[in-house]
């Protein structure tokens, strides 16, 4: 094992045969069989196969009707992509909160930026395996996880080990672990690429390595020079996770205007917004922020910094009316605002995912035993965040007006 630092700690997460593993957990019935997700019908298309229907040599983008003949006994289930993006958001929930930096590629697939996490976090190897364990806690499902220090070798590694795969190539041994594969293992080799690499001979990530820059770049352009670089273990492509938002924030200019009593009452909907933005993100909030504008236009802003991250409501509702009352601008007010920063996804993160299991049977009962929230008893940070959520859900299902918080 190298002893060198890891200069770049990337994971390619991958679920096993996502949309299959998903009907497999869904109806049990269905463990152990062949299974294809698609149809067999003319002009059908298999999209996923279980690991049993692949040993028919049943494949994704066959036709259904090829998979039939090759598997007479296989089970074809209709695909139900709205319950697999279901899904899907609760894994990409658990990867943003390992890493900032997430890149999803497809629904089941995301490349994560864990640099600069190993004093944290632990061993790289830890953390994957962490990562592995947090989905299967939340999802019954397995992902396998490919650990690299560039792109394209910890895609590859991802899929050497599959199903339930982990597999690391540590610093320093880019070269020797790629120099044996074939050039199709490589991420954006396809079936034309490969064959004008087999033309020049070119048969593993070796050969295209003891080739000459010049003469890969002579044949081949500029894919000549991408594959060069890959094959000598240049892959400086960042992990793009430029959706990353470094706040949630919400701000209400008033209709007419308000004195302190009625700035604070209109500023609890807000930061109500912003919790539940925080929460629909997975992520916790180390500083919550007030500002408001007077009539006079003079701004006043004040901010905490919580000792621990939270997103708990009774904890930010107090602190928020503890700014309140700091704030140096008199009113009568025009604006209020609130926002929440240094967001991560690190507080919590078991209870967290055990409060957003909760089904529609929960919903159904807590829409019947509570007309409002006040008179749920007072319940530990946990429960309230299973609140939170349950009245996430009522108010995505049934409009927002038909529940509401009591102060
Ligand atoms: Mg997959």
């Amino acid at each position: 094992m190298s002893l060198r630092a890891w200069p770049r700690i990337i994971f390619h997460a991958d679920m096993d045969a996502f949309y299959a593993a998903i009907e497999e957990r869904d109806n049990p019935e269905l463990v152990g069989k062949p299974i294809v997700i698609g149809s067999s019908g003319r002009g059908g298309i298999v999209s996923t196969a279980n690991y049993v229907a692949r040993r028919f040599g049943i494949q994704s983008a066959q036709p259904g009707s090829e998979a039939l003949r090759r598997c007479p006994q296989a089970v074809f289930v209709k695909p139900r992509l709205s319950h697999y993006k279901r899904v899907s958001e609760q894994i990409f929930s658990i990867f943003h909160r390992f890493s900032h930096r997430v890149e999803g590629l497809s629904l089941d697939e995301a490349f994560l930026d864990m640099s600069g996490t190993q004093s944290l976090m632990g061993e790289p190897k830890e953390v994957a395996r962490r990562l592995k364990d947090a989905v299967f806690e939340k999802t019954r499902l397995r992902v396998s996880v490919g650990v690299a220090t560039q792109k394209f070798i910890a895609k590859i590694c991802s899929d050497l080990e599959k199903p339930d795969g982990l597999t690391l190539c540590p610093p320093g041994f880019e070269q020797e672990f790629l120099r044996p594969l074939k050039v199709e293992k490589i991420w954006g080799v396809g079936p034309v690429n490969a064959k004008r690499l087999h033309a020049m001979g070119l048969h593993t990530i070796g050969d295209v390595a003891d080739t000459p820059f010049e003469s890969l770049r002579g044949h081949l352009a500029s894919f000549g020079e991408h594959i060069y670089k890959l094959s000598h273990a240049q892959d400086t492509r960042e992990v793009g996770g430029a959706r990353v938002r470094k706040q949630i924030s919400e701000e209400r200019t008033f209709n007419t205007d308000l004195n302190a009593q009625e700035c604070l009452e209109r500023c609890t909907p807000l930061l109500d917004d912003v919790l539940k933005q925080a929460r629909k993100r997975d992520v916790f909030a180390r500083v919550l922020r007030i500002k408001v504008k007077s009539v006079n236009f003079k701004v006043s802003t004040r901010q905490k910094t919580f000792v621990r991250s939270t997103r708990d409501r009774s904890e930010c509702l107090d602190a928020m009316r503890e700014l309140f009352n700091t704030l140096d601008v008199q009113g009568p007010f025009r604006l209020a605002g609130i926002g929440i920063s240094e967001l991560s996804g690190e507080a919590q993160p078991h209870e967290v995912a055990k409060a957003s299991q909760r089904d529609l049977f929960d919903i159904e009962r807590t829409t019947q035993n509570h007309s409002s929230v006040a008179d749920v008893p007072k319940a530990n940070a946990q429960s309230r965040e299973e609140l939170e959520n349950t009245l996430d859900q009522i108010q995505e299902r049934f409009g927002a007006s038909v529940i509401r918080r009591g102060n």
